[in-house]
């Protein structure tokens, strides 16, 4: 029964019952309507204060300032991977634009020289347009790739990658004086926590902070499955995304978080004819976040249902948690670290894969090593720990082993019922 299951799966992930049982409830009757909340119309005025409840009780959560809008969106992390491209190449073309009819001394596009300002900008696009990302996983390498597919890897940089320093193997996030980034990045993206290698920043890198006149990188962050675990500076963001099916709620929506300075009608997106003309592409329009900010996520069929899930989840961790997400990340790093603390007890049985530097909170990668036989052990591992209970421990196919996977909603007894199991494990 559910009772008797810790699930530790990577995502979806474990929901909190209470919500699950309210929210089945709502599929029947939402709010006494008669009608089930995924049988409303998105344009009802349920789902707007649906919309409108999260994206407040995200706010509260997380402590992000006005100067930010939070989209609901489709097409989980993987979606974004493209969209972050589209939206901030698109972004910098604005910029460049801008400076562009300066040089030429005009005040407005229809003023200049049309010939002139494409030619200028052609040339700024194949000298300057860099899209700069942190390879240090799975995910980042994934988001790297599809921003070379879609704009040519001419204009992709790896700024640092953390294989050559670690045997070929991610685990490892490299000296930030190393790292080699591009002058005017369009972004500078990389993924807060890679929930496949179990490598977590541990803090936001001292060399994408602002300045002290408040200007820095265009910084992207994929925490989709770190988010809602630790407080962030999300004032050092200009792009913050994650799919809600490991700590915010059911799969089906991905949020954005947006610095309104990347919207209009400060930077409204370059026109297609302008883009086409420079050779680089736009984006389709569900991913457009000009279009769904402009229409607060509804600018077509959003599930309302998984956005009411989130907002259940944010009401119920608003409600644990006065102190909000410092309260939760006492907890995550506290399960964390007795997780870690019985691996480490017993090294001759457990190897835990990414450095000590960078291990994830999130996502605890080792393997077992018992008997020098690590397929077997591995196996009997997982078996074992089945029968206590303790699933979806199986590490990610590409790489193997076990992961533990120690989201918001695994209690404290169960990451500690796992210190039992790997503390009996080990014995001979
Ligand atoms: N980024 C990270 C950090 C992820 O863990 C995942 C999925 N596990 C993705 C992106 C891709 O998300 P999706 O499957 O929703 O496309």
């Amino acid at each position: 029964s559910r009772e008797e299951v810790t699930y530790f799966g990577a995502g979806p992930a474990l929901l909190p019952t209470d919500v699950l049982e309210n929210a089945a409830k709502a599929l029947l009757d939402y709010d006494h309507t008669g009608l089930g909340i995924a049988e409303h119309s998105h344009r009802s005025q349920h789902a707007t204060d649906i919309i409108n409840n999260a994206k407040a009780d995200l706010a509260s959560y997380l402590d992000i300032p006005d100067d930010y809008d939070i989209l609901f969106m489709q097409g989980g992390g993987s979606g974004e991977f493209s969209a972050t491209a589209y939206n901030l190449v698109g972004a910098w073309v604005t910029r460049k634009k801008a400076e562009i009819l300066e040089q030429l001394g005009v005040k407005s596009e229809e003023d200049a020289n049309q010939e002139e300002l494409v030619s200028a900008l052609k040339k700024a696009v194949e000298s300057e347009l860099k899209l700069d990302y942190l390879v240090t996983g799975s995910w980042s390498l994934k988001a790297y790739q599809e921003a070379g597919r879609l704009l040519g890897p001419e204009h992709t940089n790896i700024a640092t990658d953390s294989r050559p320093i670690n045997d070929g193997k991610f685990g490892k996030i490299p000296e930030e004086s190393t790292w080699k980034l591009s002058k005017n990045p369009a972004m500078v993206y990389y993924c807060d926590n890679e929930t496949v290698d179990g490598v977590e920043f541990p803090k936001f890198p001292d060399v994408l902070a602002p300045k002290a006149d408040g200007t820095g990188p265009i910084v992207v962050a994929d925490m989709s499955s770190n988010i809602l675990s630790r407080r962030i500076p999300v004032k050092n963001f200009s792009v913050i995304f994650f799919g809600a099916q490991k700590n915010l709620g059911s799969t089906g929506v991905t949020v954005v978080v947006i610095k309104k300075s990347l919207l209009p009608p400060a930077c409204p997106q370059p026109s297609p004819s302008l883009m086409r003309k420079l050779g680089l592409p736009i984006p389709p329009v569900v991913f457009s976040y000009e279009t769904i900010a402009k229409n607060n996520s509804l600018y077509n069929t959003l599930s309302i249902f998984d956005v009411y899930i989130a907002g259940q989840v944010l009401k119920k961790l608003l409600k644990t948690f006065p102190d909000k997400v410092d309260g939760q990340q006492a907890i995550a790093d506290k399960k964390a670290a007795l997780i870690y603390g019985a691996l480490e007890a017993h090294p001759d049985i457990y190897k835990i894969v990414p450095d000590k530097s960078a291990r994830s909170r999130m996502n605890i990668c080792f393997r077992v090593t018992k008997d020098n036989d690590t397929d077997k052990a591995e196996a009997y591992f997982l078996k074992l720990g089945t029968s206590f209970g303790l699933t979806g421990l199986k590490g990610h196919r590409s790489v193997g082993g076990i992961r533990a996977s120690n989201y918001n909603c695994i209690p404290l007894a169960g990451a500690e019922k796992l210190v039992r199991f790997l503390h009996d494990f080990a014995q001979p």
